[in-house]
Parts: structure tokens; C-alpha cells; sequence
């Protein structure tokens, strides 16, 4: 059965099982900062077996004090690094950082409800 995943004060749910048809529409499309804090970095470099220096100069850069990782050119936009274009998914998923892992339940979407319906074909309205 279609698990439903709701958040006080969100007006929309968030439908699990979607992501394997959607082509990983979170990860791709406008360039757009994808924040990772100095903790995840090591434990995305260490699941990628890399040290940390050699992991924050291939992968990350530095805005606004913060540490956001690259993208890529992808299909006429960009997409995170760390998409994987032949599965159409995350490729340190299980070391993705928390923007990643609370999408599409961003406090920017809970005015701009539209916009996060665009972005993610598993929400409803509720
Ligand atoms: S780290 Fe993974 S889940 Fe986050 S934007 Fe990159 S590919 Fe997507």
C-alpha cells in the first residue's frame, strides 16, 4: 500500500514509492546550492573511500560560509554531482546530506506550494 508521509503545516503529502519512476527531478534541473555540513562531508567522503581533503576539492566549494557541492551540466540544466545519470538516482544515498534527506519538506515550500508540486510528481494536495 502507497505510504503517505505528512508534516504539520505543509499542505501537501508526500507519496513514497514514486521516486524510482520520477528520474530524480530533486537532484536535476535548476542550479541551485546543495548544502552539506562539515559531518556529512566526511561520511560521504569516507562511504567514497576518500580522505576528506581530496573529497572537499573534487566534490564541494564554499557559499556564504557553507559548504555546497557541485554540479554537473545535465539534459540542458545541471544536476548534483553525485547523480547518477544511467539509474536516474542518488549515488551516496545512504550518506546524503539532510537537504536531501527532508526534501520536499523545506520551510521554502511551505509558501510556495506550486512550486514544490513542479518539482516532485510523488506529492498530493492535501
Ligand atoms: S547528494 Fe544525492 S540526493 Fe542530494 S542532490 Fe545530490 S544526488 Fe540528489
Amino acid at each position: 500500500m502507497e505510504q503517505l508521509e505528512t508534516k504539520l503545516g505543509y499542505n501537501f503529502g508526500f507519496r513514497h514509492g514514486f521516486c524510482e519512476e520520477c528520474g530524480g527531478r530533486c537532484c536535476t534541473g535548476e542550479s541551485g546550492y546543495i548544502w552539506i555540513s562539515e559531518e556529512e562531508a566526511k561520511k560521504a567522503a569516507s562511504f567514497l573511500l576518500m580522505d576528506m581533503d581530496s573529497f572537499a576539492k573534487k566534490y564541494l566549494f564554499v557559499a556564504k560560509g557553507r559548504l555546497s557541492i557541485i554540479e554537473k551540466e545535465y539534459n540542458g540544466g545541471h544536476a548534483c554531482i553525485f547523480f547518477d545519470e544511467k539509474a536516474k538516482n542518488c549515488s551516496i544515498y545512504e550518506v546524503r546530506p539532510a537537504q536531501c534527506r527532508s526534501f520536499p519538506f523545506w520551510d521554502y515550500y511551505k509558501n510556495n506550494t506550486q512550486e514544490a508540486l513542479k518539482e516532485c510528481p510523488a506529492l498530493i494536495v492535501l
